[in-house]
């Protein structure tokens, strides 16, 4: 009997593996998708609530107001801010802009996992290039692995799962190397989290190099998670390109106004982070103080490359409250979450060294 094909490509695809859901009523803390614990603002509900009345109309395509609020926040022109339904989204259409079928994108491995799905669904193919061991991006090997078929190099900083992030010299000598009409995505998803005063400025390196772009969201350190909102900032014919390949209308009203109304709040959103930020710095330390190697972290995250021993750790912060991300016998995300959660986290992890 005949039956409708699907691509073959789709038969290779990997799978992206949510981080488990809490149970309501379960008082476990959720640890595995690199959330912010915090709800948002009443300022923020407000204004979600408010704009409810009007969801029988289609969204401003564009999200005028929301790129005109984020380009008056970073200090660029609208015209280089492109929103779409999560960062994650961006990437697929910032991938369908610039490659065809057969292009290749070389990106880091391990790192965020919708990249390979990514690729593939864009027909282009991916060239993964390993994480150093200690967790860092080897960016002379990404460059090593551009060819006259490379079209796109992604390098994520902080780089999901494994923390550190990207030092201004390395990613300098980087673009230096890799070749003007190739695009250089640097992921930022975790920016706001950044400490590390070697770490670069996205901004001065998207002034300076005309084949980057910026992407970034408000699921992180804006707690917008739910509502599904991010963008890229490029160059303006880029980001022109980008726009052009977006799913029409993919931003919603209410992911606009509330992106809108966390940039009028962004001090006191960015003291929370602060908060996260002391937290991850007390995590990091006590994981360290029970003997476990935990490569920098630059993100609301830290990894343990506990390889065979992933399966193990994980049951026992699951038997403890806690819900962590294991990647099979690779290791374990641990997201930064509420003091509480740390205190849960540490004691874990000292029962299972002693
Ligand atoms: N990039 C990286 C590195 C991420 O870790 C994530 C979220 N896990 C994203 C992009 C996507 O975030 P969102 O689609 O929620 O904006």
């Amino acid at each position: 009997m005949k039956h409708v094909p699907l691509r073959p490509a789709l038969a290779s695809l990997p799978p992206y593996v949510p981080g488990a859901r809490v149970p309501v009523g379960a008082a476990a803390f959720k640890l595995s998708s690199n959330e912010n614990p915090y709800p948002p603002l009443p300022s923020v509900v407000a204004a979600i609530a408010d704009g409810a009345v009007d969801v029988n109309r289609y969204p401003d395509m564009y999200a005028s107001d929301l790129v005109q609020a984020v380009a008056a926040h970073l200090g660029v022109q609208p015209e280089q801010v492109v929103a779409g339904c999560g960062s994650v989204a961006v990437l697929g259409h910032v991938l369908s802009a610039f490659c065809d079928a057969g292009d290749e994108v070389v990106h880091p491995w391990r790192s965020f996992e919708a990249y390979p799905i990514a690729v593939t669904l864009a027909g282009a193919t991916g060239v993964p290039v390993p994480v150093r061991a200690d967790g860092r991006l080897d960016l002379p090997a990404l460059a090593a692995a551009v060819t006259d078929r490379t079209r796109v190099v992604l390098v994520c900083t902080p780089n999901n799962p494994t923390g550190p992030a990207v030092h201004a010299d390395e990613l300098d000598a980087f673009l230096a190397a890799v070749p003007r009409d190739v695009l250089v995505v640097l992921d930022e998803a975790y920016v706001e989290f950044v400490r590390d005063p070697d770490a670069p400025d996205g901004l001065a390196v998207l002034a300076a190099h005309p084949n980057v772009v910026l992407l970034r969201t408000f699921s992180k350190a804006y707690g917008l998670a739910g509502l599904r909102v991010g963008f890229a900032v490029a160059d303006a014919r880029l980001a022109a390109g980008i726009r052009a390949a977006s799913t029409p209308f993919g931003v919603s009203h209410l992911a606009q106004l509330a992106g809108v109304a966390s940039l009028r709040a962004s001090d006191e959103l960015l003291e929370r982070v602060d908060g996260i930020v002391r937290e991850r710095t007390r995590l990091l330390a006590g994981l360290r103080e029970h003997g476990w190697d935990v490569p920098d972290s630059q993100a609301n995250f830290v990894w343990l490359g506990l390889g065979d021993g992933t399966a193990r750790f994980a049951e026992a912060a699951t038997r403890a409250g806690v819900l962590v991300r294991p990647f099979a016998g690779d290791g374990v995300r641990i997201s930064v979450g509420e003091p509480e959660a740390t205190d849960v986290v540490l004691r874990v992890a000292r029962d299972l060294r002693h």
